[in-house]
């Protein structure tokens, strides 16, 4: 045995980029620690980061690329394996065009360096505009409204959390996903740090959720209606003449456009159908606008519904014209090291609208259509029509809306390559799996959640481990299918040439950092708080924010029509929404078995007088219908949530008998996603709307 060693590095499971110390022996991890010394989380970590050295171990994990065949998955060499897919995904794209070949892309490509430095290059290489990732599963709304507003999708408000002094959370509970589309470490200890300078929490949801359980006040809203709070709050804003542009005054265009929308928008008006009181709805407005400093953070519960883009354009309106927009305690802007918005010309013509979606016309977005119309691109043919497939890092049987219809039409494809480390509910259904390498053998830098973190730093992991001889990092098997697609050598440029390229000349350059710097500091480097920038960093041809773009405006008639529709839908009287667990994260972590053990996680959660209505006792089994699906899940019964609404955890559902997932073999859990519609999408973004789906609750 060699000696006793500690490993640096950054987590790469979720957002909140925590600092790890890992000792190690030999090849056996000893303990997985957080990092006191990283200078941006301090120490903090949560029970997932434990769960990388499961990965690693996993002995169901791939290592050599399969087969699927008559008999069964073989095991083949990594060249035949090109050869193949590279003859096959030509032979479709020469015989049936080159949207012939779609590609899918799930949520870790964004956590994996090499990922997020090489697929523009290999998305490229495929040629085909049938593109499509888990961002429309959740986070397309920002990316639109900063497209519209800003100029780039990828300039995203992030709320100064460790400087505001009143923090109003909508549909986010970020104490359990530790924050998202905000890279904030310990967002507990942030929260509380709030409260301990004399400012306020409030938490709007329909479920008390952890985050509201800590905050100052938890007010429980109808699922759906946060666009019509955020147009009353905007309302009583402009009612109370409390409109504050400060430094940006002479920056912004469009405020009396806004003026005129929200009009007849009043608390009083809306408040029956948002389903909070018209005085509590003012209240929130004036403390927002009359706070020291002040910021709106609206996430899942706001994105992820039928009017998500107008939730996250006006979340931006109400920072805006309170004065908390690009100013110290509000929503603030990163200068990211490895700066992405340096491939953004300013005033550059949006991707947004450039084409539709072939059978169900929804908009192209951020270089992507929606995945929720995947399986109509597969299943209905025509010109166009997706016939071959290639998924990385993603299972969207689980992660979409109607998971299991895209299951069948992935059996309609001609051929289906998946790179992943699992045979899982998605890869299943591939022609040929390629395994990369996992977290600990890789190098690591975040590009892209610095771009949403609530402080500016840099940090650099080394692999921990050497991947073995016959291994491959995700990253080279892009490469590879690229080149033999293009037909151009490969360029040979690794992560850290790239890396190191773009730190020395990015706006931290000339302070001397560089690849070798971020080495020689294997803790991080702090790079200091964020600072007002906004007026440098648009990218809108006049350099304004554009507070009232046409598109959104012309989304409002979509929303005035929800207010004539019945509050209940007689059969489907239940709203169903998500949930998030502390020790999930998304579809992939549920393979670590000290992640999963202990009690069923995977419950319907329903309010205490709907379970008497119904005839429910906490943990019986029920069957859970909507207009596209049934599940059986046991109730949770609390009133830890509304009336009418009840909620499940998603990202589970996952099946040992056809796969290797280990997971299911404790606690497989079924699926949000058979239930969830992939027809129901914020028209306005195409993101899925997961929260919101009507369900009918009877006794198993
Ligand atoms: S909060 Fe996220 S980054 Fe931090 S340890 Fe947990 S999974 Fe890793």
């Amino acid at each position: 045995m060699s000696e006793v060693k500690t490993h640096l590095r950054t987590c790469n499971i979720c957002e909140a980029m925590c600092g790890l110390e890992i000792k190690y022996q030999d090849k056996q991890i000893l303990s997985i620690k957080g990092d006191k010394e990283d200078p941006f989380s301090q120490g903090h970590i949560c029970p997932k980061a434990t769960a990388l050295q499961d990965f690693y171990h996993d002995k169901e994990r791939l290592k050599t690329p399969i087969k699927r065949t008559e008999n069964g998955w073989v095991d083949i060499s990594w060249q035949d394996a090109f050869d193949e897919i590279i003859e096959k995904f030509k032979t479709i794209q020469e015989t049936q065009g080159k949207n012939a070949l779609g590609v899918y892309l799930g949520n870790p490509n964004a956590h994996n360096l090499g990922n997020a430095m090489f697929l523009p290059a290999f998305i490229k290489s495929l040629g085909t505009v049938n593109r499509y990732s888990s961002a429309s599963t959740d986070q397309m709304p920002h990316h639109v409204a900063s497209n519209y507003m800003l100029g780039a999708g990828i300039l995203i408000p992030v709320p100064d959390i460790d400087r505001t002094d009143f923090m109003l959370i909508i549909g986010g509970n970020p104490v359990v996903s530790n924050g998202s589309m905000m890279t904030a470490p310990n967002v507990q200890g942030r929260m509380k740090a709030i409260q301990k300078r004399g400012g306020k929490v409030v938490v709007v949801d329909p479920r008390r959720t952890e985050t509201a359980k800590m905050a100052d006040e938890h007010l429980f809203i109808r699922p759906e209606k946060d666009a019509l709070l955020l147009l009353s709050m905007i309302h009583t804003v402009f009612a109370n003449q409390q409109i504050d542009l400060g430094h940006l005054e002479n920056y912004v265009e469009g405020l009396d456009k806004i003026e005129s929308l929200v009009k007849n928008f009043s608390p009083q008006e809306m408040s029956d159908y948002i389903g909070i009181d018209a005085s509590a709805i003012e209240k929130l407005a004036t403390d927002m606008a009359s706070a020291k400093s002040a910021v709106c953070y609206s996430r899942m519960g706001a994105s992820t519904q039928t009017f998500g883009g107008l939730c996250q354009w006006l979340t931006n309106v109400f920072n805006i014209i309170t004065g908390n927009f690009d100013s110290e305690g509000g929503a603030m802007f990163p200068q990211p090291a490895f700066d992405l918005l340096r491939r953004t010309e300013r005033g550059q013509k949006t991707s947004y609208g450039r084409y539709q979606s072939r059978v169900r016309k929804l908009p192209f977005f951020n270089g992507e259509f929606p995945v929720a119309t995947l399986a109509d691109e597969i299943t209905t043919p025509g010109q166009d029509q997706i016939k071959a497939l290639i998924t990385v890092a993603g299972n969207p049987v689980l992660s979409s809306p109607s998971g299991d219809k895209l299951a069948v039409a992935f059996e309609e494809l001609d051929f289906m390559v998946s790179v992943d480390i699992y045979l899982n509910e998605t890869t299943k259904h591939a022609n040929i799996i390629l395994p990369a390498t996992t977290g600990l053998e890789n190098s690591h830098y975040d590009i892209f959640f610095n771009s949403f973190s609530v402080r500016n730093n840099a940090k650099y992991s080394a692999p921990l481990f050497e991947k073995e001889d016959n291994q491959r990092a995700d990253w080279e098997i892009l490469k590879e299918i690229a080149a033999g697609l293009s037909g151009r050598p490969n360029d040979g440029f690794t992560p850290e040439f790239v890396l190191d390229m773009e730190l020395k000349s990015g706006p931290y350059g000339n302070q001397g950092l560089s690849l070798q710097k971020l080495i020689d500091n294997p803790h991080g480097i702090d790079l200091g708080a964020l600072k007002p920038c906004i007026i440098e960093r648009i990218k809108t041809s006049d350099g304004k924010v554009n507070l009232a773009p046409q598109l959104y405006l012309d989304d409002i008639p979509r929303l005035k029509d929800m207010l004539s529709q019945p509050a209940r839908d007689k059969d489907y009287p239940f709203d169903l929404i998500g949930r998030r667990l502390a020790r999930s994260h998304n579809t992939w972590t549920q393979n670590s078995k000290r992640l999963v053990k202990g009690k069923n996680p995977v419950t319907l959660q329903l309010n205490p007088k709907d379970a008497t209505d119904l005839g429910v006792e906490n943990g019986q089994l029920l069957s859970v219908s909507s207009n596209v699906g049934e599940i059986k899940i046991e109730a949770l019964i609390n009133d830890d949530i509304l009336q009418g609404v009840v909620s499940m955890p998603q990202g589970w559902g996952h099946n040992q008998k056809d796969t290797g997932m280990s997971i299911a073999a404790t606690q497989p859990g079924v699926s949000i996603n058979d239930l969830t519609d992939a027809n129901r999408v914020d028209l306005l973004t195409g993101n899925a709307a997961l929260n919101g789906t009507k369900v009918s609750i009877k006794v198993a």
